[in-house]
């Protein structure tokens, strides 16, 4: 063979090898071998995890971090998960027993619904805070969902949650206990991929029973002594409501540490900062001169709360 011969060959090669390639970015099925079918994980426990694949659920051994909401490539004769496609979002959190382990809570999800109630659980702006910055690095949308309105006593009750309606996160009031508000809380949520997440208590799981009462969910009291809730639910189970929404409800928390947020990112995840230049472009906004969102915060133009979170925040990463 003549060296043109040969470097034609190759090319040749080559250019079947990139075709393949891009053929199997395209039909995922095609990557792990003819045997392998895509799925989608509906349910997670220790070293397992439930595929949905048509109409079958099929339990398969799980490979590494994967998360409910995942599409994965599975073997159903290996009964193994081959592959973990690529996430269109990832929610996160930090493991409470490991800071240096990634917990990812869900994949792929739409909406992340922040489930609160103001008197029982009492509110909890700095859980919402980090709710809100672990949205928006998740790449999801982010919802407060205010539960429990039957037990308000008065409109003032709700002032806190007014900078977050200022700064565009959307807050649905509800109550599943009388149903008020559930019409707006399914419309918003409707053919997404959602997350329920919030301090345990919340009614997260008395919320999807009155969604679609043929779910059926156990709920727990409040608990009287502290108000802090006991854990009914321990792991993430995934339903579907009558209006396509799919709904993944997750364990109840008490606290949420960030995933890989550093300092200078926080800021980002306030959307009401921005529009208020600084002196310095990577102000922190806490001891920098000329800072226009101190100054903002002074003028009343951010709320002094939300300001106040941040940089206790800040001083926890
Ligand atoms: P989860 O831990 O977030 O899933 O909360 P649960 O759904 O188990 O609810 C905790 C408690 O709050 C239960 O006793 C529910 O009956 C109660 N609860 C849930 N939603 C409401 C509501 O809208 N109003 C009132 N008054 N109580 C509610
Ligand atoms: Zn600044």
């Amino acid at each position: 063979m003549s060296r043109e011969e040969r470097k034609l060959r190759k090319a040749m090669q080559e250019r079947a090898k990139r075709e393949l390639r891009k053929a199997r970015k395209h039909a995922p099925e095609m990557r792990a071998g003819r045997s392998c079918t895509a799925g989608f994980v509906v349910e997670v426990g220790p070293g397992f995890c439930d595929v949905l694949s048509g109409h079958d659920r099929l339990r398969c051994r799980s490979l590494g971090e994967v998360a409910i909401g995942d599409r994965v490539l599975f073997s159903p004769e290996r009964r193994r998960v081959e592959e973990i496609l690529p996430r269109s979002t990832t929610l996160s959190r930090t493991d409470p027993h490991n800071p240096h382990l990634e917990r990812v809570i869900a994949a792929n999800i739409d909406v992340v619904v922040n489930v609160v109630s103001i008197n029982s659980p009492p509110l909890r702006p700095g859980l919402i805070d980090r709710y809100l910055i672990a949205t928006g690095k998740s790449g999801a949308a982010p919802l407060v969902c205010v539960n429990k309105i039957d037990l308000l006593e008065s409109a003032e009750d709700l002032h806190p949650l007014r900078p977050y309606e200022e700064s565009g996160i959307q807050v649905v009031l509800c109550s599943a206990t009388t149903g008020e508000g559930l019409d707006g809380l399914a419309d918003a949520l409707a053919g997404k991929l959602c997350v329920f997440a919030g301090h345990s208590g919340v009614g997260k799981s008395s919320l999807l029973n009155a969604l679609d009462p043929r779910l059926s969910i156990a709920t727990s009291e409040v608990s009287e002594a502290n108000e802090k809730g006991r854990h009914t639910t321990t792991s993430s189970a995934l339903y579907r409501l009558p209006n396509g929404a799919t709904v993944i409800d997750t364990p109840g928390i008490r606290e949420f540490g960030l995933w890989a947020v550093t300092k200078a990112d926080l800021r980002r995840y306030y959307r009401e900062f921005d529009g208020h230049p600084c002196a310095f472009s990577d102000c922190s906004h806490t001891h920098e001169p000329d800072c226009g969102v101190k100054a903002a915060v002074e003028a009343g133009k951010i709320s002094q709360a939300r300001y106040e979170g941040y940089v206790r925040i800040l001083g926890s990463l």
